[in-house]
């Protein structure tokens, strides 16, 4: 068994991809050619906002947005402990410091009630300082493991405090929120398009998503090295955080069947939950929200989380575990100031949670293993 096999999909639409890719290679524009626009088109709608501007990577994403609001040194960007390091590692990159708010037992999420009392009084945890309020420039909610973060709360907060909001959605690609779609939900939403995502391409890739004309021209910009009228009138500072043309094919490629694949996740996601909410800790998804179930974690209820690991292990299932250690307890960000005990949830989810074999073509007979090996013992 796989943890996440790619070859099942791959072989539904080998042709599709196989022809996409001949294209490039008929017509040759390789950086920045038509599959790139068209892609954007496509995902634009089906997130339902006015412009898609196809990247890099998902960290790139992040940086990006970030850039075109102008984050410096010295600004504070608000987010989770309890994320892939991308997420805080752009701000850091871009010399603002992350805060970090703590996360709900329930979702797994950026707790908004913390945002707000951190808000009331904001200190620097290194030098215990007062933060002045106007360096506090952003907030970076993570939709985890797929599910969108609180963004009704969260988006109002930030107007109240004169924040942005960009949504870390590199692993909720297709997930849902009151009736809007992941990357519509806040100023920004930048997704990953690394193969093991929702949507994944054969190599790096992502998207930034935006209503905002002007957001929307800079980043153009910032992704050709802050190119104005032309590549070589340069405006701003910017990077080459293209989304490779190649890339693109293989995206249209997967695109066709990716609202299927969004309602295989739920079955899969159902069979899992049905099966194993008795005796573990499952992520609970909110009424009206939907995951894209990028990853499927659970906790044990007994706290017993190596003993099942090793009963998975011994039966050839594979298992991972996000994540290890919270961002805060990370030695690059030592500096921060943050210690063992700041984040007691995302603490206490690091020390229980793993993450169990899951796509979208798993099949009922394999799911149906993984169930029963976690039940044997149960
Ligand atoms: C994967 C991921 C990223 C980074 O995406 P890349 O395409 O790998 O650069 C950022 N944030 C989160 C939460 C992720 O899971």
């Amino acid at each position: 068994m796989q943890f996440i096999d790619l070859n099942t999909q791959q072989r539904l639409i080998r042709d599709k991809i196989e022809r996409n890719i001949k294209k490039v290679l008929g017509h040759g524009k390789y950086i920045m050619g038509p599959e790139v626009e068209e892609l954007e088109e496509k995902l634009a709608d089906f997130v339902g906002v006015k412009y898609a501007i196809g990247v890099s990577s998902g960290t790139d994403a992040l940086l990006m947005a970030l850039m075109s609001y102008d984050v410096e040194y010295g600004d504070y960007i608000i987010t989770t402990p309890f994320t892939f390091i991308a997420t805080a590692e752009v701000i850091a990159l871009l010399g603002a410091k992350p805060i970090f708010i703590d996360i709900d037992e329930k979702t797994y999420n950026i707790d908004s009630d913390r945002i707000e009392d951190f808000l009331k009084d904001p200190i620097d945890s290194a030098t215990n300082e007062f933060i002045k309020p106007a360096k506090i420039k952003g907030i970076i909610p993570v939709d985890i493991f797929g599910l969108p973060a609180d963004y009704d709360r969260i988006n109002q907060i930030a107007e109240k405090h004169n924040l942005f909001v960009i949504e870390d959605a590199a692993q909720s690609f297709g997930a849902g929120y009151k009736g809007k779609k992941a990357c519509s939900l806040s100023n920004i939403g930048c997704t990953s398009f690394f193969p093991t995502k929702p949507l994944g391409c054969y190599g790096d890739g992502g998207m930034i998503f935006t209503d905002d004309v002007r957001i929307a021209k800079r980043l153009r910009s910032i992704r050709i090295h802050g190119k104005g009228e032309h590549k070589y009138d340069n405006v701003t500072v910017g990077l080459n955080g293209r989304l490779d043309t190649i890339q693109a094919a293989v995206l249209l490629a997967k695109f066709d069947i990716f609202s299927y694949e969004i309602d295989l996740r739920q079955k899969v996601a159902k069979r899992y939950s049905d099966a194993l909410k008795d005796k573990f800790y499952l992520q609970e998804v909110p009424k009206s929200y939907k995951s894209a179930w990028s990853q499927y974690s659970i906790r044990p209820k007994k706290n017993n989380r190596d003993y099942y690991l090793r009963l998975l292990k011994n039966n050839n299932v594979p298992t991972a575990i996000y994540y290890q250690k919270p961002l805060h307890l990370q030695k690059t960000f030592n500096y921060l100031g943050y210690s063992l005990g700041d984040f007691p949830v995302s603490e206490k989810c690091s020390e229980g949670i793993f993450s169990l074999p899951f796509y979208p073509y798993i099949n009922e007979k394999k799911n149906k293993l993984v169930i029963d090996i976690l039940k044997k013992f149960l």
